[in-house]
């Protein structure tokens, strides 16, 4: 029969005609509809900023399975789109854009400059929305959100008021980790430490009483002296009980500073005594919060240093560092340098090292909201897979510290907060207050100060869907069930929704959190762009289809593991697709109806191939259903892979060749077609979540020659869409464990057969007898009845089963669970000719792994030569050691019986 399936795939000519029907049928839309489930997932929000990179890929492969899957079961899915406003990050963009064009954000002004971002966002913020596309989310593009849209905004306004209202939310003098690049204040979790090697200077403070005298300090930062009101000593050190009390003369500076005790001083560390600076230390902050003593600041926000001590003024502060050093220096007053590797904290968007700034800050107090995250999880409301994530989530809320919100960039949430110019009350209001709530005056000044990006992510679950307003969207779709997620934002974003989730909504934002694996480079390191390491998704749809590279991500991601990768691999799924193409286009091409719509077929006449394919395909359907019911994605297009590659192709698809081909034979034909399209539209189904654009490209060429041909119709073939059809059903009455068990033991014997014409050089058109050997008569029955079937598959003109029977004078034989099999050779291989063959093959195998070992003998190519090369070099020795051994077996095989 005709097919007109093309006889290669091509991914270029059906994806974007395949996406563009699924978005024009509105299949990816979902209304709230009581009859049914809901299924929800709302994406981990790209930046605006975000250029679509491997990592983005794998997540968003993961949800489109699940979503697609879920859809096919019957559930009302949604799958919820949108970018987020990624706070510094975006204003770095267009703040670089600027100075390209020589201006900056000062000159333009706030209200300037907020244009100019939103000009650019509009231009280039859904950038990576248009290439999730390319992969096939199936998101409903109707509902893409933004975190700054009006929306989103009215939702952080509310839980931000709401959150002081019950005084979760305060404002205060701290010291935060500052960025003196950005300018802003950063979250503890936004600073990334790396180890530093540094310096430990010994500084000499002399007493004031007693200037002969001394104490030594240490610290790593010796410009922060300047800022120094005290040195503390622990009040059990024998070596400075005597001198608690006494007052120092600061070096350089001239200022006075006493000398106390408190006990967070750690004995052991540099000479025990620690200089004290409030201002620019988080430790000495909490010392002096103890002491009530002042905080010397001496530090602007750029870096620079201000304050008294005038040689310095206006110095950045590494500069000022090392003139300080020097001064010290000449004055006799460092003791030693010395070398001392410890770790600093660095800006997260720009790398520069971040400095401890005292300013004034709004925080959110996390204790009683991370107590309730930690009681969710514990009670089992949420629950992370693979579980050993739970327990970084656990450790990070048990220990958590408050959240420094506030941010000192421009585009933002502004923090809806305005002080009161006659009486500094801070009035918190949704919208601009015109008057005073505590005094009435009518000059109030804006909060200049914008949230944390995290801020408006963690409502994210509900400020999508529509919250504050009860709407339906939200009484229906929240809680969401799956977040899927990257390991990297566990506390930034997942502990934060769940906190969020718990305090406005009282109920956690998701049911189940799938963590996946970071995608590598070959070498086992991070992709990044300053490696070069990165391979494009897009680059790789472009060459491979987006199908090829969402199987093979898959393929490659064990649950939850890091993922190696070069474009090599992608290989693996274009193969993969390829086959599923070529079986269904052989399909295809055997199904013609041959005015067999009146041909009566019974049971009797379904053959053993059809119960078995029929029980491999309840079984694989079981399999991966359940896979992906635990997040075992990768088990599930394992099974398929499996069951679609050898089961179908290579053995399904060979043996009812002769019954397909066969006109005159109408029942037995007419039931292998039946069975083909059965078989290979559930596969469809199943296959459709991981390769969505083949599947959909297949099954309506299927459907539309099913059409034409009632003996094989198939009633779920009614769809406008694959991607809108039932889920198959797992039926366990359909797995018959009889056939399941004797098919794998006559596959091995076959093989086996095979193996022995392969081996020694029989043309395929040679018949072969084969005798097989039993132990006891119920195998021997088994497979008599399938004699006919050996004989088809091991291409054989005849065959003898029997109990404990004799090899034959000169004979192959193979082993299979303890079953003989004898192939008779006499008259079949020209013996001596066999022979010579065979040990010419051996020499030459053997000269293959000389070069080979050599290879890996040399260790300039191992250590030199990138990992997949070496690997590849590695399997080729194995591969030879066992051909080595094989031959040798054959050869052994000849010389017998001589
Ligand atoms: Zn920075
Ligand atoms: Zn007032």
């Amino acid at each position: 029969m005709e097919t007109d399936l093309p006889t290669k795939y091509n991914p270029k000519d059906i994806e974007d005609k395949w996406y563009s029907f699924w978005e024009e049928g509105n299949f990816f839309h979902c209304e709230p509809d009581p009859a049914k489930k809901p299924y929800t997932i709302v994406i981990p929000p790209p930046n605006v900023t975000g250029v679509l990179h491997m990592g983005h890929a794998l997540n968003n492969i993961l949800q489109d399975i699940l979503i697609r899957w879920r859809r096919m079961q019957g559930y009302n899915t949604l799958w919820m789109p949108g970018t987020d406003h990624a706070g510094i990050a975006t204003q770095n963009v267009v703040e670089r854009k600027l100075v390209k064009k020589g201006t900056n954000r000062h000159e333009l002004g706030r209200e300037k400059f907020i244009e100019e971002v939103w000009k650019w966002k509009k231009e280039y913020g859904s950038e990576i929305l248009k290439q999730l596309r390319k992969l096939g989310s199936s998101c409903d593009w109707e509902r893409e959100r933004f975190t700054m849209d009006e929306g989103l905004s009215k939702a952080v306004k509310e839980a931000f008021v709401k959150f002081y209202e019950k005084g979760f939310i305060y404002k205060g003098k701290y010291i935060v980790n500052w960025c003196p690049r950005c300018l802003t204040a950063i979250s503890d979790d936004e600073v990334e430490h790396e180890d530093h090697e540094g310096h430990l200077w010994h500084i000499r403070y002399p007493l004031r009483d007693a200037p002969h005298l001394f104490v030594t300090i240490a610290t790593t930062r010796p410009e922060t002296m300047l800022g120094d009101v005290a040195v503390a000593v622990n009040p059990e050190d024998e070596r400075y009980k005597d001198m608690i009390g006494e007052m120092l003369v600061l070096p350089v500076v001239g200022r006075e500073i006493p000398i106390i005790a408190d006990e967070a001083v750690d004995l052991e560390f540099g000479t025990g005594a620690v200089k004290v600076t409030p201002a620019h230390d988080p430790n000495d902050f909490e010392i002096g919060k103890r002491h009530n003593l002042d905080h010397v600041v001496i530090m602007n926000n750029d870096g620079t240093i201000r304050g008294d001590a005038e040689n310095y003024i206006g110095m950045d502060r590494y500069e000022c560092r090392e003139a300080l050093v020097e001064e010290l220096k000449e004055e006799k007053n460092i003791v030693k340098v010395q070398p001392h590797s410890h770790s600093v904290g660095h800006c997260y968007r720009c790398r520069t090292v971040i400095e401890p700034y005292l300013s004034e800050q709004w925080f959110v107090k996390m204790k009683p909201l991370a107590e309730a995250a930690i009681e969710a999880q514990k009670s089992g409301n949420v629950t992370f897979h693979p579980e050993r994530w739970t327990k970084v989530y656990l450790s990070w809320l048990e220990n958590v510290r408050d959240w420094c919100i506030s941010r000192q960039i421009w585009w933002g949430h502004r923090i809806p907060a305005w002080q009161c110019e006659s009486c500094d009350e801070i009035n918190i209001a949704r919208e601009a207050p015109d008057k005073c709530s505590k005094c009435g005056h009518d000059t109030l000044i804006e909060e200049t100060d914008v949230l944390d990006t995290w801020f408006s992510s963690a409502l994210w679950p509900f400020s999508t869907m529509g919250w504050p307003e009860e709407t339906e969207e939200l009484k229906y779709y929240y809680p969401t069930s799956t977040l899927v997620t990257d390991r990297g934002i566990i506390y930034f974003w997942v502990a934060r929704m769940v906190m969020m989730g718990l305090e406005i909504r009282n109920e956690v934002p998701f049911s189940n959190v799938y963590v996946h694996g970071t995608i590598l480079d070959d070498l086992g390191r991070k992709m990044s762009k300053s490696l070069g390491n990165g391979i494009d998704p897009l680059l790789m749809i472009d060459q491979y289809g987006a199908d090829a590279v969402r199987t093979s991500i898959i393929m490659l991601t064990v649950e939850g593991q890091d993922v190696k990768l070069n474009e090599n691999r992608f290989e693996m799924g274009r193969n993969f697709i390829n086959k599923v193409w070529n079986a269904a286009r052989f399909a295809m091409m055997n199904l013609e109806s041959d005015e067999s719509s009146d041909v009566q077929i019974t049971d009797s006449d379904y053959c053993f191939e059809d119960v078995w394919i029929i029980s491999r395909l309840n079984s694989v359907t079981e399999t991966c259903t359940n896979s992906l019911e635990k997040y075992r994605f990768n088990e599930a297009i394992r099974a398929l892979y499996e069951f679609i590659w050898n089961d179908f192709c290579d053995w399904y698809l060979e043996i009812i060749k002769p019954r397909l081909y066969n006109t005159d034979e109408k029942e037995s034909r007419v039931v292998a077609q039946k069975v083909l399209v059965y078989v290979l539209n559930n596969t469809l189904h199943l296959l459709h979540p991981f390769a969505p654009f083949m599947t959909e490209e297949i099954w309506q060429h299927l459907k539309s020659m099913v059409a034409q041909n009632r003996a094989i119709a198939v009633d779920s073939m009614k769809n406008k869409s694959l991607m809108i059809c039932q889920w198959p059903e797992i039926d366990s009455a359909e797995i018959d464990k009889k056939v399941m068990d004797t098919m794998p033991l006559l596959q091995d014997l076959i093989r086996a057969v095979r193996n022995i014409r392969s081996n020694m050089n029989i043309p395929n058109k040679t018949p072969l007898k084969a005798i097989i050997s039993v132990h006891d008569s119920e195998v021997k029955t088994r497979l008599d009845s399938r004699h006919g079937f050996i004989v088809q598959m091991a291409n054989l003109d005849g065959v003898e089963i029997g109990v404990e029977l004799e090899k034959p004078e000169s004979s192959a034989s193979e082993v299979v669970n303890e079953i003989q099999i004898f192939v008779p050779l006499k008259g079949l291989i020209d013996k001596d000719a066999e022979k010579e063959k065979q040990k010419e093959h051996l020499n030459k195998t053997n000269s293959h792994l000389e070069i080979v070992q050599k290879k890996l003998f040399n260790e300039n190519f191992v250590k030199n030569a990138p990992a997949h090369i070496v690997n590849a070099e590695r399997d080729r020795e194995a591969e030879l050691l066992g051909q080595i051994v094989k031959i040798k077996d054959i050869l052994q095989d000849l010389e017998k019986d001589d």
